[in-house]
């Protein structure tokens, strides 16, 4: 059950880190262990769900080893070894990874729990209002709770808020508010698959362009599930898809009707709670990345791939670079300095796998791509490499990389 963290909030602390989820906990669990005063917030009691596909992928497992907190999400997960990527003419190619799915609800309360460890204090249900101000400088933030109106000042506010905007937009950093992607998720429990789908899978289908569809296998015998578009900043490259025109529902149905396992899955199996809805921002654009006295970091930032609409490692990891920051970044100018290059330096990567979502909006790339890595297992390393984060997306990713994948 969900349980309020009702300690009285404090007048002022070193940081406050609005927004409990992988970033927010990161960020805060990094800095308390340095011995900085942490106030991490969140709207809601925890544990609580996020909308999500719960699939974690190497640099989720890279992330959680840094937090210590490995061990323990792997002794709740799923394991996986595969991603099965399913093209539209039904080409499937496994490409071997280190895999995981763990329901965001146990993820992330493991990783708010870590937080509190290291000395952070958590306080919920407490929403962020509003920065308080001193002149242009962030200097704290109003924050509503269940008793009224708190003012807490700090040193610095770390924004880790996720793909919805509002609290961007209170914080005067927002630049955009349509998502770059939205999708819809259900949980199914269908013990009589569980040893059929063992990998995440994913299918790329003209019936579902602009995206894809997928099953992660979670533990328990239930089954992640779920349909969206990804990457296309709100309009899909042939403007055919503005976001406000996609029906997830029937991306969702259509899905089930063309993938026979996610047929079976929902056929024989009990929904377990809603099908629900959320939005994604990618490719580290929609929000300034700072402004003085206040860093924005995982979503909120933009920190989600394109392509795939993973997100939960980058949203540890920016939340580390943005600790990182405050710690070793020296004064205020400083430390945003630190923050932005450290940005910057992940930028290219984003940029590659928003360039991988030609593959959402041409399914027949993904039938190229497939037919090729089956017939080359050089092709085949190239994409777990990719994967894994050994090897440059690039040589994927670009247009000359898919022209090469021809010729090989
Ligand atoms: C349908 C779907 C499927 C996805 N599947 C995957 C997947 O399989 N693997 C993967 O890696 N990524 C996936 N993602 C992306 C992933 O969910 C995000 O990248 C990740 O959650 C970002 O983490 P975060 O900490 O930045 O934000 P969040 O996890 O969204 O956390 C933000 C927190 O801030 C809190 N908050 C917001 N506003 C306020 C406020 N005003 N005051 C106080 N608190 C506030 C929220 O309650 C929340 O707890 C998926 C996303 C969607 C929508």
């Amino acid at each position: 059950m969900a349980t309020p963290d009702t300690s009285p909030l404090p007048a002022a602390c070193d940081v406050l880190v609005v927004g409990a989820g992988p970033a927010g906990s990161a960020c805060a669990q990094t800095l308390a262990a340095a011995g900085h005063q942490v106030l991490l917030v969140d709207q809601h009691d925890f544990p609580r769900d996020k909308i999500c596909g719960d699939g974690l992928i190497p640099d989720s497992h890279a992330a959680l080893r840094r937090l210590g907190v490995h061990d323990e999400v792997m002794a709740q997960a799923r394991h996986v070894q595969h991603v099965r990527c399913i093209a539209p003419r039904g080409g499937v190619v496994d490409v071997p990874g280190t895999l995981a799915v763990l329901p965001r609800k146990q993820l992330d309360h493991i990783l708010v729990r870590a937080a509190q460890r290291a000395g952070a204090t958590l306080a919920t249900p407490v929403r962020f209002e509003a920065p308080l101000l001193d002149g242009e400088r962030v200097v704290g933030a109003r924050l509503k709770t269940a008793h009224g109106v708190h003012e807490v000042g700090a040193r610095w506010v770390v924004l880790a808020t996720g793909a919805v905007p509002a609290a961007a937009i209170a914080a005067g950093v927002n630049e955009r508010r349509t998502p770059s992607g939205i999708a819809l998720r259900g949980y199914v429990k269908n013990d009589a698959m569980v040893g059929r789908i063992t990998q995440l899978q994913m299918l790329w289908h003209p019936r579902l362009s602009g995206g894809y569809g997928w099953i992660f296998p979670a533990p328990d015998g239930v089954f992640n599930i779920g349909a969206g578009l990804t990457g296309s900043h709100g309009k899909g490259r042939d403007g055919r898809h503005a976001m406000q025109d996609v029906n997830l529902r029937q991306m969702f149905d259509a899905f089930c009707d063309l993938h026979a396992p996610a047929r079976e899955l929902m056929q024989g199996g009990t929904i377990v709670g809603e099908l629900k809805g959320a939005p994604l921002r990618c490719s580290l654009l929609g929000a300034k990345w700072s402004r003085p006295g206040l860093l924005v970091t995982g979503e909120a930032a933009g920190s989600t791939y394109a392509f795939t609409g993973e997100g939960i490692g980058k949203a540890m990891e920016t939340g580390m670079l943005a600790a990182q920051a405050v710690l070793h970044g020296g004064d205020e100018p400083g430390v945003r300095a630190q923050y932005e290059a450290s940005l910057l330096a992940l930028k290219p990567k984003f940029d590659l796998y928003e360039k991988a979502s030609h593959v959402n909006h041409r399914p027949w790339l993904a039938d190229l791509v497939v037919w090729r890595a089956r017939k080359s297992p050089r092709i085949l390393r190239r994409m777990s490499g990719v994967l894994e984060e050994t090897q440059n997306p690039g040589r994927l990713f670009s247009w000359r990389g898919i022209t090469k994948l021809m010729f090989e």
